[in-house]
């Protein structure tokens, strides 16, 4: 299998470390279809995994410590045991963070070299933190011999994350780095970690999903994210459940009038429509009606906006756009606040809804979005 990218970061690795790299492994960002800030309330998410990934070469070293390149930023850091204390700053925490949670969990890590190049746009809702993570755990584990279930993979990269970095994240973007299917979305029960490999062959409906990152600087993401957090663990506990997984549509009428504070009831109201959105999208697609996705994704957006209120103007924007440029469906992807938005296209149609989309920006006075295709792709794996 040719892979440019392999190659280059092969070369990379050889040009570093003056040595050819025993492997190189991979893994990618996600787009989430459907399932938003549902995570965090035990229910259930359906991202799939990007082309784009972080592509890794590694190699053994002699003795326990680590040195990690990314080619991105041009910035080689090292580590060693010592070093392994949560709460390290810089990007290399993300790394260190996955030896960390590996040696909690009782695995020997061997040291190593990692040089690392990725495609995954940063800090725009495509996880680059969770294809860092998952990218990182793949080639030490199998640098060093370990065998891990995937789900068990997933957890420890997120536990990097949590624990070792300090972002509060669900699980649902490492297990979409990690267990993903080409032409498949992964359906995640966040309370049961129960998995799902849900069909979602776009070419052969004529379809494709345009990613259009709108490049809104996010403010306010982490205080905004802890509120809403916040009012969902609270409507839980008025409501007697462990969380609002529990509350199903049929209950949602009766679980409003149980609560007072109007902004509660439209947190709740999103948080089980999503949940059964997530379930009517599992069997739309099981079905093969890709197109039927459509009036998920808009409803989606809606109650986003409507009643979780996590979306700004130029996601707004960009969904409302794509609609009137053709697009089946839109929605914003990802925790809120900025980030991209996804669009059920016709298939060759994305670079003319975007380029609309770019349009409407300039009239609105927004700076120029970026896009590409969003293409079904395997999850976290060695490539050569
Ligand atoms: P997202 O996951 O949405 O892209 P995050 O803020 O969670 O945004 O993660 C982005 C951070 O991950 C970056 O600020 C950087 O610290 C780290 N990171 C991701 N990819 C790379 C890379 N290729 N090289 C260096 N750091 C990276
Ligand atoms: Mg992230």
């Amino acid at each position: 299998m040719t892979d440019a990218r392999a190659d280059a970061v092969a070369d990379s690795f050889q040009e570093i470390i003056g040595a050819a790299p025993a492997g190189v492994w991979a893994a990618p960002g996600r787009a989430n279809l459907i399932g938003e800030h549902t995570d965090y309330n035990d229910g259930f998410v359906m991202p799939f995994a990007l082309e784009q990934r972080i592509t890794v070469a590694g190699a053994p070293r002699g003795e326990r410590t680590w040195s990690v390149t990314s080619v991105n930023n041009d910035d080689t850091q090292s580590f060693g045991p010592d070093d392994l204390v949560p709460g390290m700053s810089g990007w290399q925490s993300y790394v260190a963070g996955v030896v960390w949670a590996l040696e909690q969990d009782g695995h020997d890590v061997r040291g190593a070299d990692l040089v690392l190049s990725s495609d995954v746009p940063l800090g725009a809702g495509l996880s680059s933190s969770a294809a860092l993570e998952c990218a990182t755990l793949t080639v030490l584990a199998d640098l060093s011999g370990l065998e891990i279930e995937p789900m068990a993979r997933a957890r420890l990269a997120r536990r990097a994350e949590n624990e070792f970095v300090g972002a509060p994240t669900g699980l649902m973007d490492q297990a979409a780095s990690t267990l993903c299917r080409a032409e498949h979305a992964l359906f995640l029960d966040c309370r049961s970690f129960e998995t799902r490999h849900v069909p979602l062959d776009l070419a052969s409906a004529g379809l494709e999903i345009l990613v259009l990152d709108t490049r809104t600087p996010h403010a306010l993401v982490d205080s905004e994210y802890a509120t809403r957090r916040a009012s969902c663990e609270a409507a839980a506990r008025i409501l007697g459940v462990s969380a609002l997984r529990d509350v199903d549509a049929a209950g949602l009428d009766d679980a409003l009038g149980r609560l007072d504070d109007d902004v509660m009831r439209r947190r709740v109201r999103h948080v089980v429509t999503e949940n059964a959105r997530v379930l009517a999208a599992v069997e739309v697609l099981g079905e093969g009606r890709i197109a039927d996705l459509a009036p998920l994704l808009d409803a989606s957006h809606a109650s986003m906006r409507d009643d979780f209120e996590i979306t700004v103007p130029t996601v707004d924007l960009a969904v409302e756009t794509a609609r009137a440029a053709g697009a089946l469906g839109a929605r914003m992807t990802g925790g809120g606040f900025g980030g991209c938005i996804i669009a059920l296209v016709p298939a060759g149609t994305s670079d003319a809804v975007a380029e609309q989309i770019g349009r409407a920006f300039a009239d609105a006075g927004f700076g120029a979005p970026a896009h590409f295709v969003g293409i079904p792709s395997p999850g976290a794996r060695r490539l050569g």
